[in-house]
């Protein structure tokens, strides 16, 4: 009868949902063997970055820091980061030998969306507009002396081709930006006119990315970091290398022997990483279609869109949601990476938290507690693939510098400074991303080496950076 039927289809439906989890986790699977090759081609691709221009898709980008902060910088300075969905502006107050940081403030203004895909004046404006508005809140303790043009660190979080400390064209827009006439043009310029504009009176004496800036952070944190990784809303990694190891650079050989690279590493791709019918989807409609595959694989901006087109389909192929597809389900970067997160972190009896998700986020009501379970499961899957081949990136870099071998790191501690929303805010995705390294790097090894949140070293690392490049410095 009618009840018999429905039974059937109902277990119908549920076999093809099955089916298509099934196919998700096989698709998605990283045995260790095949982070082992990720690794490998990270470092092959690093040397080929570094050998010449355009030698990889790792840009591998010359920084032009040579020399990481002493701990000696000093006096008042602004830094500014853009690169995400929030920019922030600091001022920070540098107090020398053996003080440190003596006073940061910043305030944080998030990207009117429209300005991401609109034109560089309107963005640059908006930006200066709230620099203006922050730099005229510098109070009597704290200070530029009268005078003495203010100094900002600039950190552009997107691939930019330096040609000094200070200055560099950008090479392509990531993360949802979108603007035509910045592309090839001198990122540093268009912020100076900009500024002018506003009638202030200030330069920028450091370009750097947010790596770079968490690198710089980092280490004056703690003189063992050797590299830092951002996990936000994008990707990336930056190291310090042996000038010497750098083949590409026919500049002088700095005193310190040594050059911070900007690796660019969202934009690694390997026929070893496990993409899946979601991701070459997801690829092909974004605005930035065959960049930036290993960046929509782990970061922050796409996790959450990855998990809604495994759902969309399970709604579309099996019907998991109900009869009627939900419309919200089908809106692109619906269910962002915070709401996976959420739900992946459920942990009520009645996954309570997931039933209000995706209700409130993707129109799903009426969700039943062995559907909420599967809806846990892909973020699992999803986030365990994303944190497990960033570990693989991260090996990468310790193959590169030989501290993946006992002997050359005995006795030693290298510490990897990191920052970004979701190391920050997905527990589970840093929990893996720790665990994984450990696993690949083996027991003896992974003691040498640590991983340590690095809180908004970026913009700290700017402003040291600005202040190790200020004009007002002798020499
Ligand atoms: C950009 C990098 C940046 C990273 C993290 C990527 O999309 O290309 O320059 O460091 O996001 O913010
Ligand atoms: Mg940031």
């Amino acid at each position: 009868g009618v009840a018999v039927q429905r039974y059937i289809r109902k277990c119908g439906r549920w076999g093809r949902a099955m089916e298509i989890l099934k196919e998700l986790e096989e698709k998605c699977a990283t045995p260790p063997w095949k982070l082992n090759l990720i690794a490998d081609a990270m470092n092959v691709e690093m040397h080929a970055g570094l050998a010449s221009e355009g030698g990889s898709k790792l840009k591998m980008l010359i920084t032009y820091v040579d020399k990481l902060p002493t701990g000696n910088e000093e006096g008042l300075y602004y830094a500014l980061d853009l690169g995400g969905t929030n920019f922030r502006v600091l001022r920070v107050q540098l107090g020398g030998k053996d003080v440190g940081v003596l006073s940061r403030e910043f305030t944080e203004v998030s990207v009117p969306p429209n300005l991401m895909i609109g034109t560089s004046v309107a963005l640059f404006d908006y930006i200066a507009a709230e620099l203006a508005k922050f730099v005229a809140q510098e109070n009597q303790e704290f200070q530029v002396p009268p005078g003495r043009q203010r100094e900002l660190g600039f950190t552009f979080s997107f691939p930019v081709s330096q040609t000094s400390i200070a200055s560099g064209n950008l090479i392509k827009w990531t993360k949802g930006f979108n603007i035509d006439d910045a592309v090839g043009r001198d990122v540093v310029v268009e912020l100076t006119k900009a500024i002018q504009r506003q009638g202030l009176d200030m330069r920028v004496a450091a370009l750097v990315n947010d790596t770079v800036g968490t690198l710089a952070g980092g280490r004056h944190a703690n003189s063992n970091v050797i590299a830092a990784i951002i996990l936000g809303t994008g990707t990336n990694a930056a190291y310090v290398e042996r000038a010497q190891a750098i083949p590409k650079w026919h500049g002088p050989l700095p005193d310190s022997g040594e050059m911070v690279i900007n690796m660019e590493w969202g934009n690694f791709r390997s026929s070893h990483l496990p993409l899946t019918e979601y991701d070459y989807a997801l690829d092909a409609e974004s605005l930035n279609p065959g960049d930036q595959i290993f960046e929509k694989m782990t970061s922050g901006m796409y996790l959450g869109e990855i998990v809604r087109r495994v759902l969309c389909k399970m709604a579309e192929e099996a019907f998991f949601f109900g009869d009627n597809i939900p419309l919200k389900l089908k809106v692109p970067f619906m269910l962002r990476t915070p709401d996976m997160s959420a739900m992946h972190h459920d942990s009520s009896a009645d996954l309570n938290v997931v039933g209000r998700k995706l209700k409130y986020s993707l129109g799903i009501s009426d969700t039943s507690l062995e559907v909420r379970k599967v809806v846990v499961e892909i973020c699992n899957i999803i986030a365990t693939r994303g944190a497990r081949i960033a570990a693989a990136g991260i090996l990468g870099i310790l193959k590169k510098l030989g501290k993946d071998s006992i002997s050359e790191v005995e006795g030693q501690k290298n510490v990897i400074a990191m920052d970004g929303g979701l190391f920050e805010h997905y527990t589970e995705y840093r929990k893996y991303l720790a665990n994984t390294l450990k696993e690949l790097v083996g027991e003896d090894i992974s003691e040498s080496i640590s991983i340590e949140h690095s809180n908004d070293g970026s913009g700290i690392g700017a402003a040291l950076l600005a202040a190790s490049h200020s004009q007002f410095l002798d020499g």
